[in-house]
């Protein structure tokens, strides 16, 4: 299905969102990710084609996808990307992926599942979707989000914390580089929660895989743990 660039959000200095109208409505679930395909000249090995998570949730009724263009060396996708006008289309095939959350059984009173929510960087867009969707089916939201950047620019800061101050049960905790998440930070969070609760990483590959190492030493069985791979990050970005 082709998708039609309709706005760009500036979100930080690295980081826009790009805001796409469909001709048929597209149907996903917040967490979820699409395939876009976007042909290009000359495009360099890592193609024309990338997954990215929809940002926007569902109730919005757009898709929006939010990505960080690279300050050396950003792929001739993203280039591409960053310098199209409004009117621009892209390809897009059908929503996938399972970084979602199970909805509290009932609404009235029901404090649902504790989450606690692991984001590197760019890792932050599927819990936007996913913490707007919450708030917008008026459902609790208890999730402790532990957010690392390599700066003080967070993306979706203020969405987020305007969330925090309807939501007494979301809580947040912000990591500059060189301050990591560390086991104890995630500890913290846990001891706080029932055996229910769920631990969700995005981020990085490489970021994702050492805190599935990390919960994993610290004994939480896999089917409490979520992760969302970003490939082509080498860091917190
Ligand atoms: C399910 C899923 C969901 C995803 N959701 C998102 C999302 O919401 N937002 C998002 O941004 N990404 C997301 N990604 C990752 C996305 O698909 C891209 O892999 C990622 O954005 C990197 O983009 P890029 O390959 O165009 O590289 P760029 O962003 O252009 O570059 C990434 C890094 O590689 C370095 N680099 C580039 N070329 C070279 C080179 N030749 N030599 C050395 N270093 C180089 C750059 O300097 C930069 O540090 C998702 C991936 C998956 C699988």
């Amino acid at each position: 299905m082709k998708i039609e660039l309709v706005e760009k959000k500036r979100e930080t200095q690295s980081v826009t969102s790009f805001i796409f109208k469909s001709p048929t409505p597209v149907k996903w679930v917040a967490g979820q990710f699409l395939f876009y395909t976007f042909p290009h000249n000359n495009p360099d090995q890592r193609g024309v084609t990338r997954y990215f998570t929809v940002s926007s949730a569902p109730f919005e009724e757009h898709i929006m996808l939010t990505t960080k263009l690279a300050d050396k060396h950003p792929s001739s996708f993203k280039q591409k990307l960053f310098s199209s006008p409004i009117g621009m289309e892209l390809e897009v095939t059908d929503t996938d992926g399972d970084f979602t959350v199970d909805l509290p059984r009932s609404k009235a009173g029901d404090p649902g599942k504790k989450l606690i929510f692991i984001a590197g960087g760019i890792g932050i867009t599927p819990y936007r979707s996913i913490l707007l969707d919450l708030d917008h089916k008026n459902l609790p939201i208890n999730v402790t989000l532990l957010y690392a950047n390599h700066d003080n620019n967070f993306v979706f800061k203020e969405e987020l914390e305007t969330l925090a101050v309807t939501h007494p049960t979301f809580k947040i905790k912000y990591f500059v580089s060189p301050k990591h998440i560390e086991k104890e930070d995630i500890q913290e969070a846990i001891d706080e929660i029932t055996n229910e609760s769920m631990v969700y990483v995005s981020g990085p590959e490489v970021m994702t895989e050492a805190f599935e190492k990390t919960l994993k030493e610290m004994g939480l069985p896999e089917d409490r743990i979520k992760l969302d791979f970003f490939p082509g990050y080498d860091s917190i970005k």
